[in-house]
């Protein structure tokens, strides 16, 4: 069907019918409708504000300003309900790997859902591309991490990890090995087991959702917290901040480590090259599992397949989702390795599971989006070329720049820290609130960054050019021009 659409109206063309279903001599029709679009702006707003409830938003702000709402988009681009054109440098939310408006994974998922649109995997079933994705999963994920568990979100992925690593030490007499060690700052998603793991303090303030049996260490925040020391320094310190929870803990009540090997949703924390390995010895000292979550970083983001692979980690489990289906539809999977499927598969019934899990029509579109990445050697272009291009021209930027004191990232992501002085290494107080303001003003330049406390965030689809970025880079600095200029700083 062929969609024209105006001011006002949509002009639907509809294809004809196949040839079978007119076997007479008349020839072909083609049917045409026409469909007036009635709702405005204004409309959607009003009825948005009625009706619907926004995840991660004010309410009451949002009522006051009204919703933006997105009509459609290709490449990197999406469009706004008023028309405008605006460079989505989020990738939606960290996800659109492959950017939009791919034909491919459209044609995936629509002969799937032709074929066989549903069947679950609980009692012993399953689908041909749920099991073609986990055997591809297990060639493109690290070495030993061969084996699946799928799930619609990271949340849920991360939930699972939860029930089935303390089912693994159940299993083998150490039931008291159920404590999970995360980070400040750590995101893992918003379930409530998920909020519990993760180390945001609005989330566990919002309805006593920190449950107990979970602890955070220090995130490894260098410029932050690193004054007076090397970056290397720093990191040997906040990774033996692991050790001493262990040791306060017991490392006997201890069951595992998680973290995200750049921290995305905590304002893209990269860390020192001697915190993972030093993370990684204590977890095996302590035989503490070690848990990546490569929610973000997964699927090229960072210049190799998995953040694990950029800085070595060598993960028991790993929860995966946003880019293993470039967001086109919630999919998300855990990664096991040997030690961990021995040990579960030899423990009776799995009491878990989701009625979509592995979703077939899910499961085809993250089987289309991982040839997308590979066929296109996405992953290879963001290590070699649009990642050094997009670091550079960041890094230039946030040199130069006097409201912004550090850049932080690897590959394609990066975050940009806002500060009051620089020179001084002074940050603005939690209450000042720039990055919100350089967002708007980013919005105003027809741009998407995201805010995360005093960082702005960007972390756009892997099919970036470098035409895109120079655009990015001269939006990006405007925005941050208007508000150093509001600061007094410029
Ligand atoms: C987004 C995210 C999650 C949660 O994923 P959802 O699909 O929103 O549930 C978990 N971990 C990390 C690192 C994330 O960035």
């Amino acid at each position: 069907m062929v969609r024209i659409a105006h001011r006002g109206w949509r002009f639907n063309h509809l294809m004809p019918p196949a040839p079978a279903a007119y076997p007479g001599p008349e020839p072909m029709e083609w049917e045409f409708e026409m469909q007036q679009i009635t709702t405005t702006t204004a409309e959607w707003q009003a009825l948005d504000r009625e009706h619907h409830l926004h995840p991660f938003t004010d309410p009451k702000v949002l009522g006051e300003q009204g919703v933006r709402v997105f009509t459609h988009a290709d490449g990197c681009y999406i469009w706004d309900s008023e028309g405008n054109k605006i460079l989505d440098t989020m990738a939606g939310l960290w996800c659109v790997n492959v950017g939009y408006g791919r034909q491919e994974l459209v044609d995936a998922a629509s002969k799937q859902m032709e074929t066989l649109p549903y069947y679950n995997t609980f009692f012993s079933s399953s689908t041909p591309t749920q099991i073609q994705l986990a055997r591809r999963l297990s060639e493109v994920t690290p070495a030993g991490l061969d084996y699946i568990f799928f799930a619609n979100s990271g949340s849920e992925a991360n939930d699972t990890i939860i029930r089935l690593v303390r089912h693994f030490w159940e299993l083998q007499d150490q039931p008291s090995k159920n404590v999970f060690i995360g980070r400040t700052l750590g995101y893992h998603g918003s379930t409530l087991a998920a909020t519990s793991l993760g180390g945001m303090a609005p989330m566990h303030a919002m309805g006593q959702s920190l449950l107990p049996g979970f602890e955070h260490i220090m995130e490894p925040h260098w410029y932050r917290h690193g004054q007076g020391k090397t970056a290397e320094e720093f990191g040997l310190e906040a990774a033996r901040a692991l050790e001493t929870k262990i040791l306060e803990l017991g490392a006997e009540n201890v069951a595992a480590f998680i973290g995200e090997p750049v921290q995305g949703a905590g304002g893209v924390i990269d860390p020192p090259s001697t915190y993972w390995p030093e993370i990684q010895r204590i977890c095996r000292k302590y035989d503490i599992l070690l848990i990546a979550d490569e929610v973000i970083c997964g699927f090229g983001r960072t210049g190799h397949w998995f953040g694990s692979d950029t800085y070595g980690i060598e993960p028991d489990l790993m929860p995966m989702a946003k880019g293993l289906s470039s967001g086109y539809l919630p999919i998300a999977a855990v990664a096991m390795n040997k030690r961990v499927s021995d040990v579960v598969n030899g423990g009776g019934v799995i009491s878990h599971g989701y009625t979509y899990s592995g979703h077939p029509v899910a499961c085809a579109v993250a089987l289309a989006n991982i040839d997308i990445i590979e066929r296109e050697g996405l992953v290879e272009k963001v290590r070699e070329e649009t990642g050094p291009y997009f670091r550079q021209a960041l890094q230039q930027l946030a040199d130069a720049h006097p409201i912004v004191g550090e850049l932080r990232g690897v590959g394609l992501i990066a975050g940009l820290q806002l500060v009051r002085d620089k020179a001084n290494r002074e940050f603005f107080p939690a209450e000042e609130q720039p990055a919100i303001q350089c967002r708007e003003h980013c919005i105003e330049e027809n741009l998407i960054l995201r805010a995360v406390g005093h960082t702005m965030v960007a972390c756009p689809p892997l099919t970036i050019s470098r035409a895109e970025i120079d655009e990015m880079i001269e939006k990006t600095k405007a925005a941050l021009d208007k508000t150093a200029a509001a600061y007094g700083l410029l």
